[in-house]
C-alpha cells in the first residue's frame, strides 16, 4: 500500500541524459521515498494508495534545488541594487545591526517564497544559521546549511573601498566554532533532511590558516565546503594586494580545488581558471539573477560546462537579486548566456532544467538522494498546473512544448503541490506547515525597525540610493 499515488501526470523524471518524460505517468510514494514510477495504467493495476492525486494536465517533476541562498539577509530585500559596490555602499549600514531574531523573521518568509515557487532544497549559507535552521525544520524543507565564516570586523562600512580588509583571527575562530556547533547539533537531523557544510565566505575574507583548518574539518566530517570564489573585482583586488595572486591560483596552491568545494559565482574567473577548477573536480554554482543585477556580468558557466557537469543554480540574496525563485534563475540563465554567446542554441531549456534538478543535486553532493524521480530516491516532488494562460496549450505531438514552457514561460506561481521527504508541504498553493500571512506581517514590522536603525548611517555614508530617492527616482 502506497502512501500517495500521483496519476494521469506528465512526469518529467530528469533521468537519463535529457529530461526523461513519461506521458500519462504515475509516481507512488511510500514513507519518505519514491516507491514506483511508470505508466498510470500499469501502476494502478499493481498498487493502491491511502491518498490519490489526479494530475491530469499537470506536470510532476523533482523539486528544484537552490544551491546558494542567504535567507538571513532577505529582510533587506530591494535595498541594494542599481549601484556599484553593492556590499559596502548598499548593504552594510542595514546589515550591521541585524539581530538574530530579525534575520530569522526574514528567512522564514524567504523560504516560503522559494517553496511556493517549487524549491525543495536550499543550500542556505548565512549567519546565524543556528537560528535560521529552525525555519527549515518548521516549514519542512530540505536544507544543506553552513554558518558563514569570515574574519571581518563589524564596521565594514567604515573601511574605504579598495582598502585591504583587516582580518581578525579571534572573530574567525568564533565564527568557525559556530559552524562546528551547527554540524554537531544538526548534521543528518530531521530524518536526514538537514545536512551541514562548512562555509568560509570567500578566500579574501578568511586567512590562509583558517582556510586550511576548514579544509581539515571538511575531511574530518566528510562534508563539502560552500564558498564564494572570484566573486567580483572586490575579491580579486584583495587577493592581489594580500597574496600577489588571483583567487583560483591561490586556492589551487593550498589544495582547495577538489570535489568538496562548491565554488559560488566565479564572476571574475578567466576561462583557464574556471576550467582548472572544473578539472580538479570542484562544482560551480551560478547565480545569474544576482550577478546580473549587482555586477552586470554573466559568469563563465559555459566554459565550466565544457569540462564538467557538476554545476548548479542559486538565487543568492534578496537585497540585490531581488527574488529567490528558481524559475526566474532558469530563465535568466538561459537568456543571459544566449545573449553573451550571441547564439540561441546554447543553454537550451532541457540543460537549464538539469542544472536546477539532477545536475544541481550532483553538484551539491546529493545526487544519489534527490534531483530526479527514480525508485529509491527521496520523495521531493512538485506538481505544476498547466491549466494557466502562460502554460497553455499543452502540446505532446509531434513536438512536446512542456520543457521549454517550464523554463521560459513559468513564473513559479503555477506550482500547486510541494512534497518534501514524502510529506505534502503545500497543497493547492497553500502552505500547510506555517501561517504565511502571519509570517509576512511580522516581517513588515521587523523591517521597519531595521530601517529606522540604519537612518543615521545611510545619511553619513552617502548611500547612493538615498541620493536617487532625493532626486525622485525611488
Ligand atoms: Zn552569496
Amino acid at each position: 500500500m502506497l502512501d500517495i499515488l500521483i496519476h494521469n501526470a506528465t512526469v518529467v523524471t530528469m533521468e537519463g541524459k535529457g529530461v526523461g518524460i513519461i506521458e500519462d505517468g504515475a509516481v507512488g510514494i511510500k514513507n519518505n521515498k519514491i516507491e514506483v514510477v511508470g505508466l498510470t495504467t500499469e501502476i494502478k493495476k499493481k498498487y493502491s494508495a491511502h491518498q490519490y492525486i489526479d494530475a491530469t494536465r499537470k506536470v510532476v517533476m523533482p523539486g528544484l534545488i537552490d544551491a546558494h541562498i542567504h535567507t538571513g539577509i532577505s529582510i533587506l530585500r530591494g535595498l541594494s541594487q542599481d549601484i556599484g559596490n553593492w556590499m559596502q555602499k548598499g548593504l552594510w549600514p542595514f546589515y550591521k545591526g541585524l539581530t538574530p531574531q530579525e534575520s530569522r523573521i526574514g528567512s522564514l518568509v524567504n523560504i516560503i517564497e522559494g517553496v511556493k515557487a517549487g524549491t525543495t532544497t536550499f543550500c542556505d549559507y548565512d549567519h546565524p544559521m543556528g537560528e535560521l535552521v529552525k525555519n527549515h525544520v518548521e516549514i519542512g524543507t530540505r536544507a544543506r546549511i553552513s554558518d558563514m565564516i569570515n574574519e571581518l570586523p563589524p564596521n565594514m562600512a567604515d573601511i574605504a573601498v579598495g582598502d585591504i580588509y583587516p582580518l581578525d583571527s579571534a572573530i574567525g575562530n568564533e565564527k568557525l566554532m559556530e559552524n562546528i556547533k551547527l554540524i554537531n547539533e544538526w548534521h543528518l537531523k530531521e530524518n536526514g533532511r538537514i545536512t551541514c557544510l562548512l562555509g568560509p565566505q570567500g578566500p579574501d575574507m578568511v586567512s590562509k590558516e583558517l582556510l586550511l583548518e576548514i579544509k581539515y574539518l571538511a575531511e574530518k566530517y566528510d562534508t563539502n565546503i560552500h564558498m564564494h570564489v572570484a566573486q567580483g573585482d572586490r575579491e580579486i583586488n584583495q587577493m592581489i594586494k594580500r597574496y600577489g595572486k588571483r583567487s583560483i591560483q591561490y586556492l589551487d596552491e593550498i589544495g582547495y580545488l577538489d570535489h568538496r568545494l562548491m565554488a559560488v559565482h566565479l564572476t571574475e574567473a578567466t576561462k583557464e581558471e574556471t576550467q582548472l577548477l572544473a578539472k580538479r573536480g570542484a562544482s560551480m554554482i551560478l547565480c545569474s539573477g544576482s550577478i546580473g543585477i549587482i555586477d552586470g556580468m554573466v559568469p563563465p558557466m559555459a566554459e565550466f560546462l565544457e569540462v564538467s557537469s557538476r554545476a548548479a543554480l542559486g538565487s543568492d540574496q534578496a537585497p540585490g537579486n531581488n527574488c529567490n525563485n528558481m524559475f526566474n534563475e532558469m530563465k535568466f540563465t538561459a537568456i543571459l548566456n544566449k545573449c553573451k554567446a550571441k547564439n540561441p542554441e546554447v543553454f537550451p531549456a532541457w540543460k537549464v532544467l538539469r542544472l536546477a534538478t539532477i545536475d544541481g543535486a550532483k553538484a551539491i553532493g546529493l545526487g544519489d538522494e534527490i534531483g530526479s524521480i527514480k525508485e529509491g530516491k527521496k520523495a521531493d516532488l512538485i506538481i505544476i498546473n498547466f491549466d494557466k494562460p502562460n502554460l497553455s496549450p499543452i502540446i505532446l505531438s509531434p513536438i512536446r512544448n512542456i520543457v521549454p514552457n517550464l523554463v521560459y514561460a513559468a513564473n513559479g506561481n503555477e506550482v500547486e503541490t510541494v512534497i518534501i521527504d514524502g510529506k505534502i508541504i503545500m497543497e493547492e498553493g497553500k502552505l500547510l506547515t506555517v501561517d504565511e500571512n502571519k509570517a509576512v506581517l511580522e516581517l513588515h514590522k521587523a523591517a521597519e525597525r531595521v530601517a529606522n536603525r540604519a537612518v543615521e548611517d545611510v545619511k553619513r555614508l552617502e548611500i547612493p540610493l538615498l541620493q536617487m530617492m532625493k532626486e525622485g527616482y525611488l
